[in-house]
């Protein structure tokens, strides 16, 4: 599980100081699936990138089971990223002249993992999205729905136990979202924890707990699991 205690971030320094987080405290149970609604720069991406190893906090801790980690060096984040974290983006982030073969294997390219076994991971995953015949098509041959879900094939490839998606359905169509949420449904009752941002209630509304952020701070809680 998670624990965020008093987390504030402040981008920035001296004169130029922006303050974006003020205390989030936060705690997600393994298994959750939570979706994070709030206005343009009320702080999602900044407490998504926290929750994900991505940035630190100013000031507060985290704890992830247990271990208090916003001490950690960057090698340390590194690696839990690496073991706990797959992250979605609105953008893709697809490297466009790899297949979306090569694009899934990508990570495990890091994590020293032969090619061979690369490959078949990379097969497997694309397989559990759908995409088993599109394994050879460039970003640019596919549809924005393929292209997420290759990028979500790719945020699994690494066996997360947390998948985060900043609004992964930011540039489909509500067709196409229903088609993503539905995945992201699936992945949940398969166990992993889901963390999504979102704009909209509809893609909300896919989720078991609903947290809305405002000016850096949490403004509502719906759907908490008693712990
Ligand atoms: P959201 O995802 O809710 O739109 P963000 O977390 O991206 O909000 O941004 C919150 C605020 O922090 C915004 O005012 C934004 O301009 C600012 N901000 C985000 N990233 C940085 C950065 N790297 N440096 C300075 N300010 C930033
Ligand atoms: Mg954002």
């Amino acid at each position: 599980m998670m624990k965020l205690n008093n987390i504030t971030k402040v981008y920035g320094k001296g004169s130029l100081e922006v303050p974006v987080l003020h205390g989030i405290d936060l705690a997600i149970e393994d298994g959750e699936f939570i979706a994070i609604m709030g206005p343009s720069g009320s702080g999602k991406s900044t407490l998504m990138n926290i929750i994900g190893f991505l940035d630190y906090p100013t000031s507060g801790t985290y704890e992830l089971n247990g271990e208090i980690i916003n001490s950690a060096k960057e090698s340390a984040l590194a690696k839990l990223r690496n073991e706990h974290i797959g992250f979605v983006f609105q953008q893709f982030f697809m490297f466009p002249r790899d297949n979306a073969l090569k694009n899934v294997a990508s990570p495990l390219i890091y994590a020293g993992i032969s090619k061979r076994e690369r490959t078949e991971r990379a097969k497997q995953m694309l397989t559990k999205v759908g995409l088993e015949d599109r394994m050879k098509h460039l970003p640019g041959e596919l549809s924005g729905g393929q292209k997420q879900r290759v990028a979500i094939a790719r945020a699994l490839v690494n066996n997360p136990t947390i998948i985060l998606a900043d609004e992964p359905t930011g540039a489909l169509d509500s067709k196409t979202s229903a088609q993503i949420m539905k995945l992201f449904t699936q992945l949940n009752e398969e166990g992993k924890t889901v963390i999504i941002v979102t704009h909209e209630e509809e893609i909300a509304a896919y989720a078991k707990r609903i947290i809305t952020i405002k000016d850096g701070m949490i403004t509502d809680d719906r759907g908490v699991v008693a712990s």
